[in-house]
């Protein structure tokens, strides 16, 4: 990049104030004194050079100035906050998992609640996650009024996660059965038939101003219906018009690309054997489609059981849930182990074609199902990205910045001036090894700093022994 247009440092642009006015108007937060943040290595989120011993200057939760520490002047009542030692990067910002359902290690309906939802919520802000999107597998309308409430400022927790949904997806009607849909939501999902049903729902949907509008074409290893372009290209027409972003669920190389055609804005998952071909590549490319990676689902067996024994898990996922997740894993019969790993393999080389190939990749950790633990997940998303061969800045960036950009939230994602000041502070540098991400120091969103000893004290002292 030879020309960078980030400025190493920047004040914040004067702010347009009446002339008459003598006190802050209401929707203004009182002044706080700012802090500054020193010595740390930074991480801005869009894949540039880091910038070494670096200062943040922040003020009412947002970022005022970020550069080398002699190019920041700070005022004289600024709050110091020494990072020595420390990097820094922007949180993470997840568009992809399935909020409300997981409790323990068992993924029900019978776990969804506003409270768990509002559980889940705490566990991404304990892990540096600061907006998360659930695709899909609302129940009652919980996360989209959490979310209208949390919009409107009318949520009394503060220091959680932003909260985005596409509220309920939709899906092709299995006769006889239930739906392709994720198991623990089917009855959930809306079943649609025909061009005009399909066209009929998303209206409905869309009323409730859903983040996104979400479908599933999936059979199941032959086992459900799914839909024929003559439906998903009616739903993605009609959410386009009313200006929504439309989000597939995709498994086979031949669907993906019909979608794509039908100018879906991104797909959920990397297509499974035989992976992308070029063919494929040229559409996501040439149509700007965001590619999630949802791979560390896909690696949780091929893996094998040593990450439970992370003290990072191990800190806030009960004793017993780990054990469950331990027996599931090693109960995986070796030739389906073997078939696993090949599968897992097509995943890692199709990340790489997508590198390759220039395409718009994204991190998606679909939290919240089976070993998808909120939080955890989304840093094992990042370390499964780069151990496929994503250079480390890229798979951050990916991460960080793109995420916040296909979720249109222009405050978020990148560490610079005018953005809120979301920070995942980390012991250990994670280009040198991406699971360094995991060896978080402190998590600050909006400038505030996350309690996350109170939050791990609340889970340790809930776990019945
Ligand atoms: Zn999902």
């Amino acid at each position: 990049m030879p020309d960078d247009p980030r400025p190493t440092t920047t004040t914040r642009p004067p702010t347009k104030t009446p002339t008459t006015t003598t006190t802050q108007p209401p929707t203004q937060p009182p002044t706080q004194p700012p802090t500054l943040f020193t010595g740390a290595r930074v991480l801005i989120g869009d894949a540039s050079d880091p910038i070494d011993n670096a200062a943040l200057l922040v003020r009412n939760g947002l970022i005022t100035a970020i550069g080398p520490a002699d190019s920041v002047t700070a005022p004289s009542d600024a709050h110091c906050v020494d990072l020595r030692g420390k990097t820094v990067m922007p949180t993470i910002v997840n568009p992809h998992g399935h909020i409300g359902y997981l409790r323990g290690a068992d993924t029900s309906s019978a776990h969804y609640s506003r409270e768990n939802v509002l559980d889940h919520l705490r566990r991404l802000a304990y892990y540096g996650v600061s907006v998360f999107q659930s695709l899909g597998t609302d129940r009652d309308d919980i996360e989209i009024t959490l979310r209208d409430e949390q919009r409107a400022g009318l949520l009394q927790e503060p220091g959680l996660p932003l909260l985005l949904t596409a509220g309920n997806g939709l899906i092709a009607p299995t006769p006889g059965s239930p739906n392709g849909g994720p198991y623990f939501a089917t009855d959930v999902i809306r079943e649609v038939t025909t061009p005009e049903e399909a066209r009929a729902t998303v209206r409905e949907l869309a009323a409730k101003k859903p983040d996104a509008i979400k479908f599933w074409v999936d059979d199941r290893w032959s086992t459900k219906a799914k839909f024929g372009p003559d439906v998903y290209t009616a739903i993605i027409d009609e959410a386009h018009r009313l200006g929504h972003t439309v989000i597939a669920h995709i498994f086979d190389l031949e669907d993906a690309k019909g979608v794509v055609r039908a100018g879906v804005d991104g797909i959920a998952h990397m297509v499974r054997e035989p992976g992308p071909d070029a063919e494929l590549l040229k559409l996501l490319k040439d149509n700007d489609v965001f590619a999630f990676t949802s791979m560390s689902i896909q690696k949780a067996v091929p893996e094998g059981t040593a990450w439970l024994d992370d003290p990072d898990v191990s800190e806030t996922v009960p004793a017993d849930a780990l054990a469950a997740i331990r027996a599931q894993i090693e109960s995986i019969p070796a030739d389906k182990l073997a078939e696993m790993k090949e599968s897992y393999a097509v995943l890692e080389a199709g990340l790489r074609a997508y590198v390759d190939g220039g395409v718009r990749i994204v991190l998606s950790a679909d939290s919240g199902l089976f070993v998808q633990f909120f939080g955890i997940a989304e840093h094992r998303e990042l370390q499964a990205m780069v151990q496929a061969g994503m250079p480390a800045q890229q798979a951050i960036q990916a991460a960080t910045q793109t995420p916040a950009r296909i979720l249109g939230l222009p405050d978020r994602g990148t560490l610079e001036p005018g953005k809120r000041a979301d920070l995942l502070v980390l012991d250990a540098d994670p280009l040198d090894d991406i699971a360094n991400t995991r060896k978080i120091s402190a998590v600050y969103l909006a400038g505030k700093p996350v309690d996350r000893a109170a939050l791990r004290a609340a889970w340790t002292a809930d776990t019945p022994a």
